[in-house]
């Protein structure tokens, strides 16, 4: 698992010369507290690193340099605890690369009504510093500056405060990530479908990651150079830890299939760390020299934190990938996901979602077995799989969608149930959620928003991360929650087409 406290964000105050050494000693004293309470508190995932106080253009244009060149500095926040004019900003801004996160707090919570002096007054000055740093971010982004900044305010100490901040330096891990990852595909898109296709180039201008295309020979070699010990080793792994259906343990009538599907997870994942990939695609269209589909190893990877994408999807692979980074450490899983069949019970509309093979066992309830069946298509041999039901809760359905012109982000806010009918004849993972608002208005403005059928589904996190997601990609988003209609909907694609233009 990524240890996110080797990712760094800044904390940069912003004043000028005009107070004099002693107040602008306070200021330093004061954010040193700050970047103090936010390192000891357990909500703050990433180092929190104080810089000394900025005064002047040169300044802030240097410390922006600065960030942008150091490895692992994936964020900045701002704050003006005194009054900094925002025209020296402007300069820093304008090369920042990175994310900001823009605070608005002040030192004391309170008024100190029996000693505010026009002392007090003069040092603690955010209320107004901070409208002039928030006046120019929003006149430099409407004169098409793309500045990432997301405004959090409250006091420093409040929950609601660390919380946000934890949100933005998970996303910005996550988007920092993003940046550089390698994503490999064996094999290309499915036939003829549209979702999944997408354009690389323009995806990696704008995202940064890498897709890149291998013959399946190539990770055939790889997985036959797999050694018998290796195997066995790897087999014992899933007898500890999964409960095997009786054909598969030791002299069972599918025992070679176990031991082909251990034999391709520990090629896969050789591959992978070889070349440096933290996603990947397959497609059951192209299996060539392959026994099986994999089914447990594609599982097993994105439970250790690969991304997947069924069918050639690199698009949702990527996403499974940057999401599992941002929810690093976090309650509830995060798998590839496909809106599979529906429960139209008038009384108990339900989404039934899985894929043929590749759910992620992290959004498991406690029991998870192993068990091998026939695929139907594909003309494979039978692939090996992990088989259990998803955890009740909330969880969102998110969908990353190439429009042509622009990529569309799509959440849609879920709740799952717990499962509780028994499914003896269906031979994979499964979760039932219930979409927001509702069945019907979900799924309408889903399909409207041109939604792909796969998806990231994710218990770990909520709609607030996929929003500084979009926020520091600078790209569309669609948000489908309690408070979506229809109408308001169509209005919004409607301006959308005119905004993002
Ligand atoms: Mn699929």
């Amino acid at each position: 698992m990524l240890n996110l406290k080797t990712f760094e964000v800044w904390f940069v105050t912003g004043s000028q010369h005009l107070y004099g050494e002693a107040t602008l000693r306070q200021v330093d004293e004061h954010s040193k507290m700050i970047v103090d309470a936010f390192n000891d508190s357990s909500e703050i995932p990433v180092k929190v690193i104080f810089k000394p106080v900025v005064k002047s253009a040169e300044e802030i244009t240097n410390i922006c340099k600065e960030a942008n060149r150091t490895p692992n500095c994936v964020g900045v926040i701002v704050w003006m605890h005194t009054f900094s004019p925002a025209k020296m900003w402007i300069n820093g801004l304008k090369i920042l690369q990175i994310p900001l996160l823009h605070l608005h707090t002040q030192f004391n919570r309170d008024i100190p009504y029996a000693d505010i002096d026009m002392d007090f007054m003069n040092l603690n000055q955010s209320a107004h510093g901070d409208r002039e740093f928030g006046h120019i971010i929003s006149k430099m982004k409407m004169g098409g500056i793309p500045i990432s900044c997301k405004v959090v305010v409250g006091h420093w100490q409040s929950k609601s405060v660390l919380e946000k901040i934890n949100v933005w330096s998970r996303v910005a891990v996550g988007r920092f990530q993003m940046k550089t990852m390698k994503l490999a595909r064996f094999g290309d898109n499915m036939r003829y479908v549209a979702v999944t296709e997408g354009d690389k180039v323009a995806a990696e201008m704008k995202f940064g990651f890498e897709v890149n295309t291998y013959a399946v020979g190539d990770l055939v070699k790889v997985i036959n150079q797999i050694s018998e010990a290796e195997i066995q080793t790897l087999i014992k792994e899933y007898e500890d830890t999964y409960q095997m259906m009786p054909s598969l343990t030791s002299g069972g009538a599918m025992r070679s299939s176990l031991i082909e599907a251990a034999r391709i997870e520990l090629g896969l994942k050789a591959f992978l760390e070889d070349g440096g990939y933290s996603a990947y695609t397959n497609t059951f269209e192209d299996l060539h020299g392959m026994r099986q589909l994999p089914g447990i190893g594609s599982q097993r990877l994105m439970a250790a934190g690969y991304g997947y994408g069924g069918e050639g999807d690199w698009k949702t692979s990527a996403m499974v990938h940057v999401l599992k980074v941002m929810a690093s450490g976090l309650k509830g899983g995060t798998s590839f996901m496909e809106d599979y069949t529906y429960h139209f019970d008038p009384q108990n509309e339900m989404v039934l979602g899985s894929h043929m093979l590749e759910i992620c066992p992290s959004i498991a309830d406690a029991k998870v077995k192993c068990e091998v069946h026939p695929l139907g298509i594909g003309g494979k041999e039978d692939p090996v799989r992990l088989v259990f039901n998803g955890q009740e809760g909330a969880a969102i359905n998110v969908s990353l969608v190439d429009m042509g012109n622009r990529f569309r982000l799509i959440v849609n806010e879920v709740n799952a149930v717990k499962v509780t009918e028994e499914f003896p004849k269906l031979p994979t993972a499964r979760a039932l959620w219930k979409p927001q608002p509702s069945m019907e208005v979900g799924l309408q403005a889903w399909i409207m928003a041109g939604g792909a059928h796969h998806t990231v589904y994710s218990q770990a996190i909520s709609t607030e991360y996929i929003e500084d997601l979009a926020e520091m990609l600078d790209i569309e988003l669609v948000i489908i929650d309690k408070d979506t209609t229809i109408r308001n909907l169509k209005n919004e694609l409607r301006f959308n087409s005119v905004a993002f233009k």
